[in-house]
């Protein structure tokens, strides 16, 4: 599929990630990355890395400290290891997008749930990274878009109901060329997307 135009959009890419699924692309500077909580309550985990720099990628640590939030919503900027923009946020109807709680994985659940699984965001992260030729260590701290980790002054944190609606999006311009990492979250034992994952879009556009 070509580029189209869409509603005064170029598109260069417009795919539906199905429940569990995971997703990658590279985008040049400038260009921007939409993604849409089609049912509402779902999870997105992102992770981001440069595409000319090698070993620099999403750094939550710095994106932390230079937002001066640890939430992220339109405004917020995604820094790397070399404290570099990568990606800003453009958009957001959600409001704001967890940093603290990374990824779920098989072993995690494990402890935490007592199940065992044989799929989790750190299981698609590990097989959409190897596209890239990138392997498990690349896996740190993600973004998980739509969800919601509150926390409270003693430090306590919990994975929290998710505020997203149906059709609640992000809209992201890429600051530099980067590889966009997505697992569309497979979680069904905590709120993280809803106890019944749904499929989101995806959309690359200019
Ligand atoms: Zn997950």
């Amino acid at each position: 599929m070509g580029k189209f135009e869409l509603k005064g959009k170029t598109i260069v890419r417009l795919e539906t990630v199905e429940a569990k699924g995971r997703w990658s692309a590279r985008l040049d500077r400038g260009q921007k990355l939409t993604l849409v909580d089609l049912k509402g309550h779902q999870a997105i985990d992102f992770l981001c890395f440069s595409a000319t720099m090698p070993l620099d990628r999403i750094n939550l640590p710095n994106t932390v400290k230079l937002n001066k939030s640890l939430y992220i919503t339109k405004g917020s900027k995604i820094y790397s290891d070399h404290a570099q923009v990568m990606m800003s946020v453009v958009e957001d109807t959600c409001g704001f997008h967890d940093t603290l709680a990374g990824c779920c994985s098989c072993e995690i659940d494990r402890v935490r749930y007592g199940v065992e699984k044989h799929e989790s965001c750190r299981t698609n992260f590990i097989a959409e990274l190897a596209g890239w030729a990138l392997g498990p260590s690349e896996i740190v701290s993600n973004i998980n878009f739509f969800m919601r980790v509150p926390f409270d002054d003693s430090g306590k944190i919990e994975i929290a109901d998710s505020v997203s609606k149906p059709g609640d999006y992000v809209t992201l311009v890429a600051e530099m060329p980067v590889i966009v990492v997505i697992s569309n979250c497979p979680q069904t034992d905590n709120p993280a997307a809803g106890f019944a994952p749904t499929p989101v879009e995806v959309s690359i556009w200019e």
